[in-house]
């Protein structure tokens, strides 16, 4: 068996120790539970995967006493009082074949992806600020990986856990500036070997933290999966700590992934912390926005590919009849498009307002530095003060201002002119004499 400790403790907090059985079909669990303030000590997982568990007992001197189950929830009134030891088991492949469900558990090839909170049997009323650790075991060949950071967990955050998975993967540490990303890559039979995987993954996030001047977030998991086909997307979450499920077809040509926006576009998104529903627009908006320039600037995309997409994608952010500004206007276009005009007039506002010395890098730069990553959940005001703060500008929360509640139309065509960017036909044409060409230059040119 090989051990891994996630270590999450502080001294009488929960303790779980998880043993997973040959394919990660079965999960054994044993928890430490202390006492809790629940006269009626109800217990349970995350909603959806109670069908799963199996067997709960007390475990005491006299042997193990079974605990009731009630409808979604296990009622240890006990256990409450006193604290108690718990086993478990928890059907994790049948979990994910029944539920087919990343935030539950599902499989991927031979991997089933799971995060925590769905086998993690817990007190549904618990002390603000206890804590949780999670020891897992595994056998030969088989790994178990997770988002988890180190250090506490807290017992009220156990329900909203970044992904994690067991399976046959191939982990790697991948050091990068500031930090360092852990990849995980499922064993597959797949098209692209491991090691060129591993390159391009690690190139890709080379590229981000060259944008944000470190990695941006320390210890997140990107876990790579097959899917069949040529596919290519993923999905990040700060939830708990930074992860990312990232999905690449088993027939897609390396060239072909080298060539897509989607991991590094992923990648950008743990650079920003996590914001209310309502501003999807400034995290996606973000992420279709800089995932080109910082591929430009390292020499991956061509100047002419970056500005005529933008030219050309740009109009689909505008807004239409109705519009009731980005904060209220949930349509696709707005979102990603109308997030990614945001981000662009922000970065062109700094930098004609500090003559070029600053960009927009430099205030997400201090959003991050100041703990601003995909883990922690902030108001957008705040992002904005702090970026605004480090470039020593009101661009950002002007710019809130006047598009956050209201259509706020912008004139693409004069914004183009004067970047010096003319889209004819298929060519794209720079004209270095206009008057924001060298805030163009600045922005996109590779360094
Ligand atoms: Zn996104």
């Amino acid at each position: 068996m090989i051990g891994l400790a996630v270590a999450l403790v502080a001294a009488a907090g929960l303790r779980y120790e998880v043993t997973a059985s040959p394919g990660a079909r079965e999960l054994a669990i044993e928890a430490r539970i202390p006492a809790f303030p629940d006269r009626d000590g109800e217990l349970s997982v995350d909603d959806g995967a109670e069908p799963f568990v199996h067997d709960v007992v007390i475990l005491s001197a006299g042997g193990a006493v079974p605990v009731e189950r009630r409808g979604d929830s296990w009622f240890a009134p006990s256990c409450a009082a006193r604290g108690c030891r718990i086993r478990y088991r928890f059907a994790l492949r049948e979990a994910a074949t029944a539920r087919d469900d990343e935030d539950l558990a599902v499989l991927y090839g031979e991997v089933v992806e799971s995060p925590p909170g769905a086998w993690l049997l817990r007190p549904l009323r618990v002390p603000a600020g206890a804590s949780a650790e999670l020891s897992v075991s595994t056998p030969e060949g088989l790994r178990f990986v997770s988002g988890l950071p180190r250090g506490q967990l807290s017992v009220s955050a156990l329900g909203a856990l970044p992904y994690a998975a067991f399976g046959e993967l191939r982990v790697e540490q991948l050091r990068l500036d500031g930090g360092s990303l852990l990849c995980a890559l499922a064993k597959a039979q797949r098209r692209q070997s491991e090691e060129e995987l591993l390159g391009w993954v690690r190139s890709s996030a080379a590229v981000v933290s060259r944008y944000f001047g470190r990695f941006p977030a320390d210890g997140a998991l990107l876990l790579v999966l097959p899917v069949p086909g040529d596919q290519i997307h993923g999905r990040a979450r700060g939830s708990g700590g930074a992860s990312v499920l990232f999905f690449v077809g088993t027939d897609l040509d390396m060239a072909e992934a080298r060539r897509s926006w989607q991991l590094v576009h992923e990648l950008v998104h743990l650079g920003f912390p996590s914001l209310s529903r309502q501003h999807l627009w400034a995290e996606e908006g973000l992420a279709t926005y800089v995932e080109p320039i910082a591929r430009a600037r390292a020499g991956e995309l061509s100047q002419e590919k970056v500005w005529g997409d933008l030219v050309r994608g740009l109009p689909q952010g505008l807004p239409r009849r109705g519009d009731e500004g980005l904060d209220r206007t949930h349509t696709w276009g707005r979102t990603y498009w109308g997030g990614a005009l945001f981000w662009l007039l922000a970065d062109v506002g700094i930098r004609e307002r500090t003559g070029n010395r600053f960009g927009l890098e430099h205030a997400l730069r201090a959003v991050v530095a100041q703990g601003g990553s995909i883990v922690e959940r902030w108001p957008l005001r705040r992002a904005l003060e702090v970026g605004d703060r480090a470039v020593g500008t009101k661009v950002l929360e002007e710019l809130y201002a006047k598009m956050s509640s209201l259509p706020a139309n912008v004139d693409l065509d004069a914004l183009f002119r004067r970047l010096g960017v003319a889209v004819r036909g298929k060519a794209v044409e720079f004209d270095d004499g206009a008057p924001l060409a060298r805030v163009r230059r600045a922005i996109s040119e590779r360094r």
